[in-house]
């Protein structure tokens, strides 16, 4: 504890030195890396500047994991580093980066930055560079830094590791190289001030979590649940984002796990945590294997779309909105649609899920009423629909939760694996069957799926 509190105001101190270790003691050399981001380091190295692969790189390397992207940070401004490669330019308003372009790969350059808001220090002259909302949100963060700044700013100890393929040294400012041997993960700083600034730390302390199969550091833990409800200061389109890159990570049921247990569900998909929390419809089970089956589909490298998630997480709430409207009077049709829209209108606030999204999760929905009408030709007709394969999976889902529906899972599965002849024959008897026992249509009580 006395190193930690020791260590901590070190860190703090721009003299401080960083750990300096030989990178080839973890197995690491500029082989590992990425050739275009190592590229990008000794042009800048070589125009006389600073410059580090940082992030999550070298953390993944040091894990054994495949980095998905290098990020390289460097005391040069956007503007020099721009002017060092033919095809970069700069993005960003709130956090300026550039991106460069070498062969396929982009490379996100970021210049040192500092953070003095968080540690208490307001700087008057620095204000139009940084500022913060009334609740301590940073909306605008180009105050440029030292290396030793830019590693406090940074999110996570074990993000915060910086490697420089000319020497193959890594340098640690913050302890991350024990965090990492340690697997926890820990906040730089003051967590409470951390998580105010940008809210979605506290998905990424989540996410990281899941992904790596760390231990939350106690007082990094602690403030989350109390902060959760300021996600809803981050802006719908980040927070759509954020929240694709933890349900598609392919730690989908560890990361909702945890963002139940840390209360972080609610300020994301509210209508979802409601249901699975009141325990009366099957809204745990439903959304819990929705998660299992996506991991399954990502480790075995089959398609998944944001829009089967969002289609199961609200699932419950629509499904529970239709059957009020049917008990109305209004027709099934009908009620699914009306719930639909209210549903993804309560949703779209917090997280901006695209039209290109939300329009195949109706059809989705809409084909849970498609497809138990099974006679004459329309079968052979749902099966050309563009979103007959997600809809079918859909049922699946519904009937792996738990759901009775007769068995139409197993049907649609026998009727694509038959022959024109026996699709015929399935769907005459199907046709047989719904005739006979098909409700009223303004019957009361009656499922979605059964009209
Ligand atoms: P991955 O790319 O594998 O998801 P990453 O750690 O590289 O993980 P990025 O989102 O690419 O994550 O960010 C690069 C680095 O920038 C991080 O490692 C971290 O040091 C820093 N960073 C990113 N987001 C934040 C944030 N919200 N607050 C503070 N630092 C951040
Ligand atoms: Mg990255």
């Amino acid at each position: 504890m006395l190193k930690r509190i020791v260590n901590f105001f070190d860190t703090k101190t721009l003299t401080s030195k960083p750990l300096v270790v030989d990178a080839n003691t973890y197995g690491i050399n500029p082989a590992s890396m990425s050739k275009d981001a190592i590229k990008v380091v000794r042009t800048l190295q070589k125009a006389g500047y600073e410059a580090y692969i940082v992030g999550g790189s070298v953390r993944d390397l040091l894990l054994g994991i495949h980095p998905k992207d290098f990020d390289v940070a460097t005391d040069a401004q956007p503007a020099e580093v721009k002017s060092l490669f033919r095809r970069s330019r700069i993005i960003g308003r709130r956090f300026q980066i550039v991106h460069v372009q070498l062969s396929r790969e982009l490379i996100e350059v970021t210049t040192f930055r500092s953070n003095e808001q968080s540690n208490g220090t307001t700087v008057a002259s620095r204000s139009t560079q940084m500022q913060q909302n009334e609740s301590g949100m940073l909306t605008r963060d180009n105050v440029f830094g030292s290396i030793n700044e830019d590693a406090q700013r940074r999110d996570l100890t074990v993000n915060a590791l910086y490697y420089n393929p000319t020497d193959n040294t890594i340098h640690d400012f913050t302890n991350g190289l024990e965090d990492i041997q340690n697997r926890i993960i820990r906040m730089i700083g003051v967590p409470d001030a951390r998580y105010r600034e940008d809210p979605v730390r506290i998905l990424r302390v989540i996410r990281f979590t899941a992904k790596l199969g760390f231990k939350i550091e106690p007082s990094t833990a602690k403030p989350i649940a109390k902060l959760a409800n300021n996600l809803s200061h981050v802006s719908p389109p980040r927070l759509f984002d954020e929240t694709l890159k933890l349900f598609m990570s392919g730690k989908g049921s560890v990361t909702l796990s945890l963002l139940r247990n840390y209360s972080v569900f609610g300020a994301l998909i509210p209508q979802a945590d409601r249901l699975m929390n009141n325990g009366k419809s099957n809204a745990k089970q439903l959304i819990e294997q929705a998660f299992i089956n996506t991991d399954l589909r990502i480790s075995s490298n089959q398609r998944v779309t944001p829009a089967f998630i969002y289609a199961a997480l609200l699932w419950p709430e629509v499904e529970r909105l239709s059957n009020q409207l049917q008990e109305k009077g209004n027709s099934a049709t009908y009620a699914l649609s009306k719930a639909a829209s209210e549903a993804i209108s309560r949703q779209i606030v917090i997280t901006a899920i695209p039209k290109r999204f939300t329009i195949p999760m109706r059809e989705i929905w809409d084909l849970q009423l498609q497809l138990p009408r099974r006679g004459g030709q329309r079968a052979k007709r749902l099966l050309e629909h563009s979103r007959f394969r997600a809809a079918y999976d859909f049922i699946l889902l519904r009937e792996q939760a738990g759901e009775d529906l007769n068995g139409m899972g197993e049907w649609w599965t026998q009727y694509q694996e038959s022959d024109e002849e026996q699709k015929q024959a399935m769907s005459d008897a199907a046709g047989k069957i719904s005739g006979k026992k098909r409700p009223r249509r303004n019957s009361r009580k009656k499922k979605v799926i059964e009209d």
